[in-house]
């Protein structure tokens, strides 16, 4: 059976934070950080610190990413992950489309070096801070023949930090909940991480108004990890996401809300002879 991998949201060189959160800014404004987000932040705030706070949706209109691969992806791949990453538009104004011109989302599916193996994704609007030869996404070993479960639980949650989502399971109640020597243990076992690495990716809180915006950490989140009743206080896992699930697609909603449709009908239509159409079209009925 193939190893299990968790993801690691990449996080830009520090020399590039500054930068990277202007942009974010510049392209929403909404991501500007606030609230709860600056309370974490203590007394004096330095650039650096506003600007890891800053979030990095890209704007209530929605958005529309061209997708490249790095290497080569079968048709049939491509198509397919493309298909799951655009999973989220069922609620959401967003579209990923395939392109080979400068595409804005890259793909490779890379198992070395260590760095870049793995599951990850840049954040956001952060993919615009990464050189046109790098990529911005990896989907370590995936092929047509990888379940497509896996297409569910992976490539959904990774076109999740794309669109700027962050972890679920970073939210104070989990990180809480969780044994902290335990984990380190667990995490360098499992995935090779050292301390600094799960420090910060399972146990350092991100501040409680970021996520995904519900009252209560939503532990079936796809952005939630699963995390093994091993490593927590009371020995009960964090069953993570599989899937995106009712609470993630409202939430996808209200980042980026569709564009309300006009409403029809209201004026009264004068009468038309039965059988004839307006203006001779013939359209379709719309099924569902
Ligand atoms: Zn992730």
């Amino acid at each position: 059976m193939a190893r299990f991998i968790g993801c690691r949201p990449k996080s830009l060189p520090s020399a590039r934070i500054i930068t990277a959160a202007q942009r974010a800014v510049t392209i929403n404004p909404a991501n500007s950080p606030s609230g709860q987000r600056l309370n974490g932040l203590g007394l004096a705030p330095t650039q650096l610190k506003l600007a890891i706070a800053t979030e990095k949706y890209w704007g209530k209109k929605g958005t529309r990413l061209t997708v490249g691969f790095l290497e080569h992806a079968a048709p049939a791949l491509a198509k397919k992950i493309i298909q799951h990453l655009n999973a989220w538009g069922k609620s959401a104004n967003i579209l990923f489309r395939a392109s080979q011109t400068d595409p804005q989302v890259r793909i490779a599916f890379r198992d070395h070096p260590p760095s870049d193996a793995g599951f990850w994704s840049y954040v956001g609007t952060d993919i615009l801070e990464i050189a046109p030869h790098e990529p911005t996404m990896n989907l370590e070993g995936f092929t047509v023949n990888t379940p497509d479960k896996e297409f569910h639980r992976v490539v959904r949650h990774e076109a999740g930090h794309t669109l700027g989502f962050e972890h679920e399971h970073m939210r104070r109640q989990i990180v809480a909940r969780i044994d902290r020597a335990k984990a380190i243990a667990f995490y360098r076992r499992d995935q090779g991480w050292d301390e600094q690495a799960v420090d910060a990716q399972v146990l350092t809180p991100l501040e409680d108004s970021s996520i995904m915006g519900t009252p209560n950490a939503d532990e079936t989140s796809i952005m939630c990890y699963d995390i093994p009743g091993e490593i927590t206080l009371d020995g009960k896992p964090i069953v993570g996401g599989n899937d995106i699930n009712a609470t993630d697609f409202a939430f996808a909603g209200l980042k980026y809300p569709k564009p309300k449709k006009k409403p029809k009908g209201k004026k009264p239509k004068p009468k038309k002879p039965k059988g004839k159409s307006a203006k001779g079209t013939n359209r379709k009925k719309k099924s569902g």
